[in-house]
């Protein structure tokens, strides 16, 4: 199994039980965890995560910047619960939009199908 990008390579076997513990922190930062998130938009550089603590304290992800999170354990890390948690919900909603946008493919083909049927058939639309 490889890494994500925004892991970084663990250098130790310490390291590696640190990313897991992390990893399954992450797994359900958004639900038994008290977190919340909000997809922020409108920012030039493009959409970022506020993620919120149970405790109210927010915190900044940058799905363009290796999912870059301004709490003080990714400053040290390199990667944190925050940003593993939104690369998640970042890849559901890009399968999300992959999969609306397969499906909108499939209806424009049987549209274009239908039509050329009804063409076929000696109607004109
Ligand atoms: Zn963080």
């Amino acid at each position: 199994m490889t890494l994500p990008i925004y892991i970084p390579a663990p250098k130790t076997v310490q390291e590696a039980l640190q990313q897991a513990c992390v990893n399954e922190r992450a797994a359900v930062l958004f639900t038994a965890g008290g977190y919340s998130w909000e997809r922020m938009t409108g920012c030039q550089a493009g959409p970022w995560y506020l993620v919120t603590g149970p405790d109210g304290q927010t915190y900044n992800v940058d799905p363009l910047l290796g999912y870059k999170c301004s709490c003080p354990f990714w400053q040290g890390h390199e990667f944190c619960k925050h940003g593993i948690a939104v690369a998640a919900l970042d890849a559901d909603m890009q399968a999300e939009r992959q999969a609306e946008e397969e499906a909108d493919g499939r209806l424009l083909a049987a549209e274009t199908v239908a039509e050329r049927a009804i063409i076929n058939a000696g109607f004109r639309p």
